[in-house]
């Protein structure tokens, strides 16, 4: 298996391809070309890579190269426009990829994008109209409906702007087969970790979406996030090696991507030292150690005092700030008091927050928090000087949503309770 994958040029970085050039005897720029065919056209076998000599192709071929792309095995679309990709590797593992056309995942979307700050308020009037009232269950419903007709039109709208040209799309990325960290709210953590992915893998699925979306970096603007299955920084070579292909080969720029971690400090610090990097995510979810300990087991070993002062002392760029996300559990982590002690955490950080109200799932024993929370403690933020947005759900319907990517392969017949879906559309 170990031969299997070091024969796939998806993943080799210019040295590793220019090695492989000389080592054929051909001239140095065969090295760009094969780059730019795997990386920049995004070719899938030998045979296509016209650039290239036939001779050459065939020598690549008896030293049992492959490019070794990733496959698309299943396709789910959600009615926002969001799809899950079921994505399969070599070994037969598969992961899931997420493409959001018009952004988030956690950096577009949000108000957080330089110059896309008009969205940031259209969001806070979005999360007011999600409000129902709950003495007529019926009526409210129905005026939802309404809405999220309405809603829907100006959606299509928009989705046919963004094939036009995409902008904000964001796709969200898997780092490893499974996940080991075992927070007590995601479903990622049910399946355990299987293996870390190869950078390879990790391209393989960014590149699988681009050419299955038909849009091309730099010209179409693309965000990425390392959101998806695994935790990357404990997988942390392989995703920087991926991250910086992506910005050297791919042409996604580092200020496009953002990677979350749920808190693993020592690699926090190498991160840090990176010279090319994405911008820092840190799953914060809980405002004190008890709380953080039960709803993430990982924080027995790296606790609030240990991650806020990586925090702190995490080399920022200009313009640039950490994110913290938030998952909200009703009635768990939601009180005015955490909202509280997150913001004395977070004092004199530059930095905002992402709130997630909880993306259900079977097997998870937490509730999502009604509207009226969600707004009371992004409130608490916001008055203590913290930046505070509400993620909005992308593909609850399609399971494609924040920590609901299991690589489910049937979509369960009533995945979500009706009400929440529309509310959360709305
Ligand atoms: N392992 C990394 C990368 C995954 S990011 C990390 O933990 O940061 C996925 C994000 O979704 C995390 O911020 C996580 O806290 C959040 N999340 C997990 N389960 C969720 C759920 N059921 N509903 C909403 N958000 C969830």
């Amino acid at each position: 298996m170990g031969e299997a994958l070091t024969s796939l040029l998806l993943g080799l970085d210019r040295t590793e391809i220019a090695a492989l050039v000389s080592e054929a005897g051909e001239p140095n720029y065969r090295a760009k070309q094969l780059m730019d065919a795997v990386y920049g056209q995004r070719l899938e076998t030998l045979e296509e890579i016209f650039t290239l000599p036939q001779e050459f192709r065939e020598w690549l071929a008896h030293r049992g190269m492959t490019v070794g792309a990733a496959q698309i095995e299943k396709k789910f679309v959600s009615v926002d426009g969001t799809v899950r990709y079921l994505i399969r590797f070599a070994d037969g593992q598969t992961v899931e990829t997420v493409w959001m056309p018009e952004g988030d995942g956690g950096e577009a979307g949000d108000g957080s994008e330089a110059g896309d700050e008009a969205e940031g308020s259209s969001l806070t009037s979005s999360g007011a109209k999600a409000q129902v009232q709950s003495s007529e269950p019926i009526a409210a419903l129905k005026r939802l409906a309404t809405q999220n007709q309405n809603q829907d039109q100006t959606h299509t709208q928009k989705l046919q702007d963004a094939r036009r040209k995409p902008d904000r799309s964001t796709i969200c990325i898997s780092s490893q087969v499974g996940c080991a960290v075992d927070c007590q709210f995601c479903l990622t953590a049910l399946l355990g970790v299987k293996r870390n992915l190869t950078a390879g893998e990790i391209i393989g699925q960014v590149c699988a979406v681009l050419k299955d979306q038909r849009v091309s970096p730099p010209e179409d603007r693309v965000n990425l996030v390392f959101m998806g299955m695994g935790e990357p920084f404990l997988n942390y070579d392989n995703f920087m090696k991926a991250a910086r292909l992506l910005v050297e080969a791919v042409g996604i720029a580092e200020r496009r991507m953002t990677v979350s971690t749920a808190g693993i400090v020592p690699r926090i610090r190498d991160f840090g030292d990176e010279n090319i990097r994405p911008k820092l995510a840190i799953s914060l979810n809980a405002s004190n150690d008890a709380l953080r300990t039960r709803l993430m087991p990982l924080n027995k070993k790296w606790n609030l005092e240990m991650l806020m002062a990586a925090a702190r002392e995490f080399p920022l760029r200009t313009r640039e700030w950490i994110t913290f996300e938030y998952v909200l559990l009703g009635g768990v982590n939601d009180e005015p008091e955490n909202a509280r002690e997150a913001a004395e955490l977070l004092r004199g950080l530059r930095c905002k927050v992402n709130l997630i109200a909880l993306n259900p799932g079977p097997g998870i024993d937490f509730s999502t928090p009604a509207a009226d929370r969600v707004e009371t403690f992004q409130k608490i933020l916001r008055v203590a000087g913290i930046p505070a947005f509400v993620r909005r759900p992308r593909g609850r319907d399609i399971y494609a949503a924040c920590g609901q990517l299991k690589r489910t392969v049937e979509i369960p017949s009533s995945p979500v309770p009706q009400l929440h879906h529309i509310r959360h559309l709305s």
